[in-house]
């Protein structure tokens, strides 16, 4: 039986990977420090003689006992609030514990898979965003925190594969959407549904001319393990192309929530990218994946979700 260690198991994405490498046989270690997500994401699975968690931060020495076969470090806070309220640690699990992960990976030599993002390309000057792009990041503002975590992450992951020899693939993950989101994360799908679910106003910030192309996780999830199980080192964007303003996506919510609150505008936060759009002719090219999940399924879905939430989840507060 193939063995994985994910990281970040208990987060939004960590959780739908363990599912998925569950149902292909894996046997799966799943680790967290639980600072953003939610053992609740999980808890089906603990039953399973073929997963085990391990409550663990990261950017610690990490250690598993017996061969490991593949890494998916997926460990970091993803959602600007949490980001900037935890900037340092934001910083040290990009930095630090990738380190460690590199480590782990050489040592069992195991394949790692790492999770960087289209914050990579910061406010981009070039649209849609290829990977030959190398981007347009304030590292001193406030988001620079997360765009410099990711940004060294790819490096140091090329510095292992060049210099040691080490199998590594990284995603370029863009928006990603669906059930286990954090209501109170305060990305803008959580957001903007808990905002019509407790009837209040919702919020775009800005004038919400700035785009976003968001992804079902189903097909991020299907990307991603095609990219892990593919030959190719070099990163590659996995996200859907369908872009949208923020402005429309508000109006999309009023129409799928039936709420009859309005939409009020609010100040653009600092770098607050204006436009993103992957290219995804790589991962066509390479893997053979687009994404099948259209934004109207994916919405469905998501908004059923956060309605089957107990009423209390939609009054709590930020970690
Ligand atoms: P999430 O906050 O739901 O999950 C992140 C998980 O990592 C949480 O369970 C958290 O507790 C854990 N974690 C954080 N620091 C840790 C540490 N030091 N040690 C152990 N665990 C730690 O976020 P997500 O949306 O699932 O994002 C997962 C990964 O994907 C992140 O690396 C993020 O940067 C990347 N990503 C996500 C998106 C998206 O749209 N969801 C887009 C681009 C990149
Ligand atoms: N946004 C918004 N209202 C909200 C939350 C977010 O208008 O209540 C905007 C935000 O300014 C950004 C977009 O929605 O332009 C996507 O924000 P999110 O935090 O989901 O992701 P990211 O900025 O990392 O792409």
């Amino acid at each position: 039986m193939k063995k994985i260690l994910i990281t970040g198991a208990a987060g939004f994405l960590g959780s739908h990977l363990c599912d998925r490498f569950i149902k292909e046989g894996y046997y799966v270690i799943a680790m967290d420090n639980l600072i953003t997500g939610d053992l609740r994401n999980i808890e089906h699975l603990f039953k399973l003689e073929n997963f085990e968690f391990y409550h663990h931060d990261v950017t610690k020495f990490v250690s598993v006992p017996g061969k490991l076969d593949y890494i998916l470090h997926f460990a970091s806070p993803a959602s600007p609030i949490d980001y900037l309220k935890i900037p340092i640690q934001t910083l040290k699990v990009g930095a630090l514990g990738t380190h460690n992960l590199l480590g782990l990976a050489k040592v069992k030599n195991a394949r790692i898979l790492i999770a960087s993002t289209s914050e990579i390309y910061g406010d981009p000057l070039v649209h849609p965003q290829t990977e030959e792009y190398y981007g347009n990041v304030n590292t001193i503002g406030p988001r620079g925190v997360y765009d410099e975590a990711k940004r060294f992450q790819e490096s140091i992951t090329m510095a292992y594969h060049r210099f040691h020899g080490l199998e590594t693939r990284i995603v370029r993950i863009f928006n990603t959407y669906g059930p286990r989101m954090r209501l109170n994360d305060g990305r803008v799908i959580p957001a903007f549904i808990g905002q019509a679910l407790r009837g209040e106003d919702l919020t775009v910030f800005g004038d919400g001319s700035q785009t976003r192309s968001f992804c079902y996780v189903d097909d991020e999830v299907e990307g991603i393990y095609r990219l892990l199980l593919s030959d190719y080192p070099m990163p590659v964007n996995i996200g859907n192309p369908h872009e949208i303003t923020i402005k429309d996506f508000a109006e999309e919510i009023v129409k799928l929530t039936g709420t009859d609150q309005k939409v009020i505008y609010k100040a653009l936060p600092q770098d607050d990218p204006m436009q993103r759009q992957p290219d995804i002719s790589k991962a066509k090219d390479i893997l053979g994946w687009e994404p099948k999940v259209s934004r109207s399924e994916g919405m469905k879905k998501t908004y059923e979700y956060f309605k089957s939430l107990p009423e209390e989840e939609l009054y709590k507060k930020e970690h």
